[in-house]
């Protein structure tokens, strides 16, 4: 039996606890596979800090095992994803009945218990069905896929735009291939040589070191006129900064997914190119969206290093993740849980 609940800064303990449908529009699920996430990281670091006790984990898929006698469209023995984050029931939107429109969604592992454990009961809106076409890792990252789709949404851009993403890990390359997915042009930067090799085999036709060169090779790829928008990953070892030397005047650049973000941009900077700064770190109401998407194989996660652990000791995990994060936010590490 499993249950690992963080109690404080890298304090995981396993304390099973049993949990039951308390009311009829709730439904029972048994996790069947977690993926760690950088969140999971920061929250076990006290980096992100959690209203303490929680249960880790934010990134999970499970069986259905009951359903309140009020729930429709969801079965037992149905596989589904469980949504990471929440409406907040608190804000101006949620308090006017558009809870899908919350301002400040609250999230699996910080603000309500996680799925690192055996089952959970939640109401039937926060799970959703997946279909069989979609594979076990691409329903693990529905959330990164989201954050993805939803930066897109942001830059409203249209077909043959190019788009620089600064930071080609998996969290960066999930965003180049929705862009090319919409037709805009993504041009990833990134001082790995793996990863700029491993850009290519998602597809990406423009992948560039940070170096010297990289002015050249962007007025080349941009016909001069330098990138239409810029997309940096909290995950990237690259300077924030770099933002300015890829973007046209007047763009919009989009801080994307949660990190330790010690990346900082001057307000020179900002004035002198008129650029727009702003954040994506959340997919809330995405999921229907991405799983539609997966089902259209928008995405392909072949190149990636997966993991898949049945026996696994997560505090030791962890502190691994949390030595060595660039080995992690490369590949998928996931937890096959069995009862
Ligand atoms: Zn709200």
């Amino acid at each position: 039996m499993e249950s690992w609940i963080l109690k404080g800064v890298k304090t995981l303990v396993n304390e099973p606890q049993s949990v039951s449908i308390s009311s009829p529009t709730q439904v029972k699920v048994k996790v069947s596979h977690l993926l760690l996430t950088e969140t999971d990281a920061l929250l076990y670091e006290g980096k992100i800090s959690a209203k303490y006790p929680k249960i880790l984990g934010r990134a999970a898929i499970g069986i259905v095992t009951e359903v309140g006698e009020k729930c429709y469209g969801i079965e037992k023995g149905m596989r589904v994803y469980l949504q990471p984050t929440r409406a907040c029931g608190e804000c101006l939107a949620c308090k006017s009945g558009k809870s899908k429109e919350c301002t400040s969604c609250i999230s699996a592992g910080k603000d309500f218990d996680g799925f690192m454990r055996d089952f959970v009961v939640c109401e039937q809106e926060d799970v959703s069905p997946l279909p069989d076409s979609v594979d076990i890792n691409y329903a693990l990252c529905i959330e990164k896929i989201g954050i993805a789709e939803n930066t897109y949404d942001k830059l409203n851009l249209s077909a043959g735009q190019r788009v620089a993403v600064i930071g080609a890990d998996l969290a960066g390359l999930l965003i180049a291939q929705v862009l090319l997915y919409h037709k805009v042009v993504p041009i990833c930067i990134d001082n790995n040589p793996a990863n700029l090799e491993r850009a290519k085999k998602c597809g990406v036709y423009y992948a560039f070191p940070a170096d010297d060169e990289l002015k050249t090779n962007l007025v080349n790829a941009t016909g001069g006129n330098m990138c239409d928008a810029a997309v940096y990953c909290a995950t990237s070892p690259l300077p924030l900064s770099i933002v300015k030397d890829v973007i046209g005047d007047c763009k919009t650049v989009v801080l994307c997914f949660n990190s330790l973000m010690n990346a900082s941009l001057s307000a020179s900077d900002i004035i002198s190119k008129n650029m727009t700064v702003t954040s994506v770190a959340y997919a809330y109401d995405y999921t229907n969206t991405v799983i539609n998407m997966l089902v259209h194989n928008a995405v392909n996660l072949q190149p990636f290093e997966k993991e898949v652990l049945s026996e696994y000791d997560p505090v030791k995990i962890l502190n691994e993740f949390c030595e060595n994060r660039a080995k992690y936010q490369n590949k998928l590490t996931v937890f096959k849980m069995i009862l």
